[in-house]
This record gives C-alpha cells, sequence and structure tokens, in this order.
C-alpha cells in the first residue's frame, strides 16, 4: 500500500473521531437526526482546525447509503468514495484558484442537474474568501433560491472577507483553536500506533509549535519521525523546531530579577555563543514571561502554560520572586522592545538594553507604595489648605487693582454694593463686549480705534464705557481733545442705541492680551508649587525633579488617585510618577 502521510492516514471519518470541535459535531448530528439541513454552511477557523474533515463527514452523512444519518456507514460506495475523494455528487473546490465569475458561473449550470447516483449534490468551497466580487454576487443568486438537492459547505479563514449577503444566508460554524492537551493526547496515540517512542514533553514541544493546529502539529511530528527516527528524543526534537531550551531563558530571567547585571549579560552571552537566533530567543523570553504572568494572574494556570514539569517548577520559582505590578512593567517593556530587537542590525546589543532596562524598571518604586507615601503625607497634615494650590488661581481682572481711580459713571445708576466701580461682569462677558465695542470704533474711525487700542475698554453691565489708559498716556490726551471725546460719545451711542456715560481715565493697565494672562497665571502657579512645602517634600523623599505643572481642579488629587488604581498605568504614567 502506498506511504499516506500521517495528516491524511488519521483523518476524523465520523463525528466521533473530530477532536475539539464538540460544540460543531453535536450541532450537526442534531440538524440530521431531525431533518433540517440547511442548504448552506459556513465553516470558519485557523488552518488545520478540521473544518474539511467535518465538510466531508456531513457530505457522508447526507449521501451515505444508509442514511441521511448522523453515523455514516463508512463502507457503502458513497462513504468510500468521498473519503477517498472520488465522489462524483460531491464537489471540493479551491476558492483560491476557482475564484472567478466564469467557474461560479460554471458551478451555476451544474447545480441545475440532478445528482447522478446520490442523494445530494455537494458542494465544498475552501477558502471561499477568496472569491472575487463578481464571483460572489453570481454564487448569491443560486443561494438565494437554491435547488432542493444540493447543499453548499462552505470553509474559510477570514470570514471578515465574506459579504454579508452571503454570510445571511449560511448556518455559521465558528471553530476553535485545538486545546493543547487535546493535541497532546491525540498525537499520543498517534505514535503509539504507529510504535514511534517520544516523551510527553516531546508532544508537548509540538503542541505548543502547532498553535492549535491538528494538522500541523501531524506535519511535526512527521518530520520529527523523519529527522530521529522511531525514538524521537526531547533535545533532537528541540533542534528539529529550534526550541530554545527554556532552561537558559529562565535563567536570564532569574538574574533580571535578582538585578544581577553581570549574570544576566552572561547568560545572554551564552545564548549567542550557542548560535542561537536571538530574534527567536527575543519571542521565547516575551512566551516565558507571558507564561510567569499567567502563573501569577490564574488560579488554575496548568490548562494555559505549556510546560513540562521541570520548567513549570523553574517558572514558579521565577514568579514568587516578582510582584504582579513589576511583570507587568517587565512584559510591557519587553513587549514594546520587539521593534528595536527584530527589526535591529545589531540585536544583542537591543536585547542587552531591553534587559537592563527591565532591571532597573524592577528597581522603580511601584505606584502604590508612591501612594501610600503620599496618604501619609496628607494624613500628616501635609495637603489641607495648600491644596488650592494646585487649583488655577481666580482671573485677577475681577479684583480692581489697588490705586484705579474710581470711575462714577455720568448719567447711570451706580450697581448697588460697589461705590464707584460699576460692577464688572465675568472677564469673559465684559471681554466680548469691549472688544465688539473697539471693533465698532475701529470701522467708524480708524484713527480713534487705534487710539483706544492703546488703552483698555471696560464695558459695564450697564452699558457705561470706560476708557482706562497708563497715566501720562499721549493717547488719554488725544482722546481727552474736547472733540475726539464727543465723538467717541457719539460713537457710543449709535453702538448700544442709546446715550451711555463715557468715562476716559488715567491709571489702567495696557489691554492684557489672553496669551499674556495665561503666561501669567502659569508663572504665578509654578511660584506657589515650587514652594509649596508638600511639592518639595515629595521632590526631596523620592529624589526627583519637576518636569511639568499641570492645574488641577478641586479633588483632582482623588480623581488621580481613581485614574492609577483603576488599573496598570501605561509606562508613560509610570514614568513621571517616578521622575
Ligand atoms: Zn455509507
Amino acid at each position: 500500500m502506498a506511504y499516506r502521510v500521517l495528516a491524511r492516514k488519521c483523518r476524523p471519518q465520523t463525528f466521533d473521531e473530530v477532536i475539539g470541535q464538540k460544540h460543531v459535531t453535536r450541532t450537526l448530528r442534531n440538524a440530521i437526526k431531525e431533518q433540517r439541513v440547511a442548504h448552506a454552511f459556513l465553516f470558519s477557523g485557523e488552518r488545520g482546525v478540521g473544518k474539511t474533515s467535518i465538510a466531508r463527514i456531513l457530505a457522508k452523512c447526507l449521501n451515505c447509503h444508509s442514511g441521511p444519518t448522523a453515523v455514516p456507514c463508512g463502507v457503502c460506495p458513497s462513504c468510500l468514495e468521498i473519503t477517498g475523494g472520488n465522489c462524483i455528487d460531491v464537489h471540493e473546490i479551491d476558492g483560491a484558484s476557482n475564484n472567478g465569475v466564469d467557474d461560479i458561473r460554471l458551478l451555476r449550470e451544474n447545480v441545475k442537474y440532478m445528482p447522478s447516483r446520490d442523494r445530494n449534490k455537494i458542494y465544498i468551497i475552501d477558502e471561499v474568501h477568496m472569491l472575487s466580487t463578481s464571483a460572489f454576487n453570481a454564487l448569491l443568486k443560486t443561494l438565494e433560491e437554491p435547488p432542493p438537492h444540493v447543499v453548499f459547505i462552505f470553509a474559510t479563514t477570514e470570514p471578515h472577507k465574506i459579504p454579508d449577503t452571503i454570510l445571511s444566508r449560511c448556518l455559521r460554524f465558528d471553530f476553535k483553536r485545538i486545546p493543547s492537551g487535546d493535541i497532546v493526547e491525540h498525537l499520543g496515540s498517534i505514535a503509539q500506533g504507529e510504535h514511534v517512542a517520544i516523551s510527553r514533553h516531546g508532544l508537548m514541544l509540538i503542541a505548543r509549535e502547532a498553535d492549535g493546529s491538528m494538522r500541523d502539529a501531524q506535519t511535526i511530528l512527521e518530520r520529527a519521525i523523519a529527522y530521529c527516527g522511531m525514538e524521537i528524543g526531547d533535545a533532537d526534537l528541540q533542534d528539529m523546531l529550534g526550541h530554545i531550551d527554556r532552561q537558559i531563558i529562565c535563567r536570564v530571567l532569574k538574574a533580571v530579577i535578582a538585578e544581577d547585571a553581570k549574570a544576566c549579560i552572561d547568560a545572554l552571552d551564552e545564548v549567542y555563543q550557542l548560535g542561537i537566533d536571538l530574534k527567536q530567543f527575543y519571542f521565547s523570553l516575551l512566551e516565558t514571561l507571558r507564561d510567569i504572568m499567567i502563573l501569577k494572574s490564574v488560579k488554575e494556570p496548568a490548562r494555559l502554560v505549556d510546560a513540562s514539569d521541570d520548567d513549570m517548577a523553574q517558572l514558579q520559582e521565577l514568579e514568587a520572586g516578582v510582584t504582579r505590578q513589576e511583570l507587568l512593567r517587565m512584559f510591557r517593556l519587553c513587549f514594546s522592545s520587539e521593534n528595536d530587537i527584530v527589526r535591529s542590525a545589531l540585536p544583542r546589543i537591543a536585547l542587552e538594553v531591553c534587559l537592563l532596562e527591565m532591571m532597573e524598571l524592577k528597581r522603580a518604586l511601584p505606584l502604590e507604595e508612591i501612594m501610600a507615601q503620599l496618604d501619609a503625607l496628607q494624613s500628616s497634615g501635609g495637603f489641607g489648605p495648600q491644596r488650592q494650590a494646585f487649583a488655577p488661581p481666580a482671573p485677577q481682572r475681577s479684583a480692581p487693582a489697588p490705586g484705579r481711580p474710581s470711575a462714577q459713571p455720568q448719567g447711570g445708576t451706580p450697581s448697588a454694593g460697589h461705590a464707584g466701580i460699576p460692577s464688572i461682569p465675568s472677564p469673559a462677558a465684559s471681554g466680548t463686549g469691549s472688544e465688539a465695542f473697539c471693533a465698532f470704533i475701529k470701522n467708524k474711525s480708524p484713527a480713534m480705534g487705534s487710539c483706544i487700542a492703546h488703552g483698555s475698554v471696560e464695558v459695564g453691565a450697564d452699558g457705561s464705557i470706560q476708557v482706562l489708559f497708563p497715566a501720562g498716556s499721549f493717547h488719554m490726551d488725544q482722546l481727552r481733545d474736547g472733540e475726539s471725546e464727543a465723538r467717541l460719545k457719539e460713537l457710543a451711542a449709535e453702538f448700544f442705541g442709546k446715550s451711555v456715560p463715557v468715562t476716559i481715565a488715567a491709571g489702567g493697565e495696557k489691554k492684557k492680551t489672553a496669551e499674556h494672562a495665561e503666561k501669567e497665571r502659569r508663572q504665578v502657579t509654578r511660584e506657589q508649587v515650587l514652594h509649596n512645602p508638600v511639592i518639595r517634600k515629595i521632590v526631596d523623599t523620592f529624589n526627583g525633579s519637576i518636569v511639568d505643572i499641570r492645574p488641577l481642579a478641586e479633588g483632582g488629587i482623588d480623581e488621580l488617585r481613581q485614574h492609577y488604581e483603576a488599573g496598570p498605568a501605561d509606562p508613560g504614567a509610570d514614568g513621571e510618577a517616578e521622575q
């Protein structure tokens, strides 16, 4: 008998033999029993998880001479031919190479004819997402009104590329990655059947490499048999897979955790001398960090971590030496160094830097500790009243500058409570009012407009107007000239639609631009922060420096705390807190 590759030899022939897709086989079985079989199925999932195998089993179920049945006989001509892949009524089409509209038109012509021998005409289209748009459109017409004897089974690794119109007409099954435990079991029984000796650890290495694909696992086992013969040793297998011994990865990590730079760089040198691909080493390092993180975070991690008993003991030892926070930060740093290491022409240096940085990170104070110290400071009376130092200072304009002459409105009533200065509304409101007034003046009389631009114009809530100039201003004298003042009043009356009191007085500051005010406000805040005893103590305690000052609203500290407690802070925020 001709040699058949393992993956074909071990292809499941019944639903019972399918591994890891119970949710699919169970539904299909029930549908067949209840004779409620759809006209179109979509099987989606990673490669090698059993999509085509289940499609063939389904075809047998539907066309078996003793069927339709959920348990095909396996011996009738129909079953035998489907197993052999040469059944005249079951068409297996590769969507990748038959993806044109003409291929589908041909299929549509064929669909019309009755099956030649069996109950149904079954079309299994693999990689269906490769069909062109026009091919999908042609297919849609058939799917909309399928002849009763036709069943379509589509398989795809990329269901998102299939148009919704097609998806909505299919009964969809999402295939899962096969758990490594299941792969190990199944490979073990195959090895036994083939009289191949391989350790459980070896099977685990293969399962890890196969990443949920049974077909890949079988192919790797086959390669291992070719490479090692009937006795597959762990070391040989590791060699073949280009796998890096976990022991050496664990040694590097152990040195990082112990903050032993020399041991760490030495271990990495050993990796280099062994000729191990450093980029591969980086990915294994990342995987190992991930495994340690799983051990740290999950109660029953055995299912999620593929490791031999020896390796597991090592991982557990490493896990015990770090906190979860440290681990997360190490992982994040390692993860974000991918570009530096994988694309670098000097991966060794990039890797060394990454490892040393991980060591530094570990040394950094954890956030909880910082927050605890802040709490301690706060309860010792640190933050009480000083907290206002974090709030932006009140706008300065609302308080009249000392020495500003009181401007008595000429005709209007002085507002209650404030003798002298008419109540100046919020800066924003007066800002807009005076800006509009200034613009109006500039438009009517450019000369007067440029003159008042040298002073500051304030429009009171009652419509009174003050034009303030620095003492001795030439522009003030110019404006006070009888004719100009009269003209200004005239224009003000025109602007407000009524006669309003206008005062031209000395003592006003030069009008501040918004930018200028903001700059000044920052300066004041900065002074306050720099002289705040609590801040100084924090800077001293953590031997840090002030990088940036940003205003916080009242309660901002609590907000900040919540932000940090809500989840792991991103490395940027981490860095800032640790400055
Ligand atoms: Zn049969």
